[in-house]
């Protein structure tokens, strides 16, 4: 039998940095689903569909294949045979995977070739629904939260590394409309799973959530 942890929690809690780190020390895969919700956005968003026009992204979602394959341990997300990785991250593409997640043909699609992956393999996942809907049998499931202000401090320092000139209250009422939308949506809001453990990053190092979670592992492989 496999192994896996699931990680959700609310937008830049900080669950991909921790996954990957706790991924690269217990060498299990590492499986970012918003990723996959990302590049669906990009199908929608190359086609001209808008996010409010349900019929059309029902039909199109029967024309939306999505693979995920590894480059030196890095996720890549291939949509219909192009590797659409590099444009995951942009701030349009995150707002449309947010907006049309809300879905059941989007999310069932994406929920069946996550079941699959974590089947096959030991996996770290990270999303909203892992350990409520995707993984009901994850080994450790983790709810990863942080304050708005944490979260929205952290943005804010990465994109200023990044020679951007962000603005805070912008930032903060991006993640609060988001929290909004996930927690709030009909399927598979953003919730703690009843045996989720609760961790609070707001005064965490990255360091001491990794080591945190390992703790928290290493216990759950022990009571099996
Ligand atoms: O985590 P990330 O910001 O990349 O996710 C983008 C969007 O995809 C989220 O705002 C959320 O609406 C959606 N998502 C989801 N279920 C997941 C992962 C992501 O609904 N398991």
């Amino acid at each position: 039998m496999n192994y896996s942890i699931a990680i959700d929690g609310p937008a830049g809690a900080g669950k991909s940095t921790i996954a990957k780190k706790l991924a690269q020390k217990l060498q299990y895969i590492y499986v970012d689903t918003g990723a996959m919700y990302r590049a669906m956005a990009i199908y929608f968003l190359d086609h001209g569909i808008l996010p409010e026009d349900e019929a059309s992204i029902r039909k199109a979602c029967e024309n939306v294949r999505i693979r995920i394959e590894y480059e030196e341990g890095a996720q890549q997300v291939i949509l219909n045979d192009e590797n659409v990785t590099a444009r995951l991250r942009r701030e349009e593409v995150g707002t449309m995977a947010s907006k049309t997640s809300v879905y059941p043909e989007v999310r069932k699609k994406l929920v069946e070739l996550q079941k699959e992956l974590a089947r096959v393999q030991n996996v770290i996942m990270d999303g909203r629904d892992i350990g409520t809907c995707v993984l009901p049998d994850a080994t450790l499931k983790v709810y990863l939260t942080a304050s708005v202000e944490a979260r929205a401090k952290r943005r804010f320092d990465e994109l200023k590394g990044k020679g951007e000139t962000p603005d805070i209250q912008v930032i903060e009422a991006d993640i609060r409309e988001r929290d909004e939308r996930d927690m709030n949506r009909e399927v598979s809001p953003l919730r703690q799973a009843e045996d989720a453990v609760l961790v609070d990053s707001s005064n965490m190092t990255i360091e001491e959530v990794v080591e945190c979670m390992e703790g928290l592992f290493h216990n759950k492989i022990k009571q099996r």
